[in-house]
């Protein structure tokens, strides 16, 4: 994926320029929300991987007030040193015998996509006398390699995780194809309505990076997940 559509590498990026960053994107989801003609704006996450934690409590004073973590042990190691105001979700791939070092830490889960993981997280809630929110991680682009449900097993994993006691599904979560355009947005609005359909509750549909963002509010984005427009793009792949 190329990551250099924005700014500078995340390396080099100081306090001024996550500031001006942070001012263009608040600028941008402003004028997408008002041309969608929607009354909410989404939430806006900051993605914290390979970010130094001074840069990311920097955020915070700036009124972030919402992180997204994609790996267990970076996120183990930075955990202490955030400022203990904001709310934290895990964001990345995560395997089943993880879960235990995440889920007193985290309020919200993205990426499920089977009911093994649903299960573990729903027994370590237990555990800790909570219920976790999880969203579904749907493979909207049907693509070989990519984790997510597909499309055609959604309604089945929503159902088997709605039995659960101690999760909550509070909506859907995608990685669409990199430029793979607005139809993956748009299909996701429509499984995002399928879903509220049979459970009004779910009000999240988290989608839209810092690449396609504004795209991603166009079809209902409830959550943007923003990395490198933030803090720089970082200098490896994913
Ligand atoms: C890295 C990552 C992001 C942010 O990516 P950017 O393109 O840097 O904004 C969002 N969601 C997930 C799941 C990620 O892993």
């Amino acid at each position: 994926m190329t990551e250099r559509c924005c700014n500078r590498p995340a390396e080099q990026t100081g306090r001024e320029e996550i500031k001006q960053n942070l001012s263009v994107i608040r600028q941008t989801v402003a004028e997408a929300v008002e041309k969608a003609g929607r009354k909410e704006p989404p939430r806006i996450m900051a993605v914290t991987k390979t970010i130094p934690t001074d840069k990311i409590n920097y955020a915070e004073e700036l009124g972030i007030d919402l992180l997204g973590e994609n790996r267990v042990q970076e996120f183990l190691g930075k955990y202490e040193q955030y400022s203990p105001r904001s709310e934290v979700h895990f964001i990345g791939s995560l395997q089943c015998n993880k879960v235990k070092y995440i889920i007193d830490k985290v309020s919200m889960i993205h990426s499920v996509d089977n009911m093994k993981l649903a299960c573990e997280i729903d027994k370590r809630s237990a555990q800790h006398g909570k219920v976790t929110d999880i969203l579904l991680e749907v493979n909207i682009g049907e693509e070989l390699s990519k984790s997510g449900v597909q499309p055609s097993e959604l309604k089945q994993l929503a159902a088997d995780a709605a039995q659960l006691e101690n999760v909550r599904v509070r909506g859907l979560m995608a990685i669409p194809p990199p430029g793979g355009g607005e139809i993956y947005f748009a299909r996701m609005q429509e499984l995002f309505e399928q879903l509220r359909l049979d459970r009004p509750e779910t009000d999240v549909l988290s989608m839209g990076m810092s690449a396609d963002y504004a795209a991603a509010i166009k079809y209902g984005s409830t959550l943007i997940r923003i990395g490198s427009a933030l803090f720089g793009y970082r200098n490896y792949i994913k």
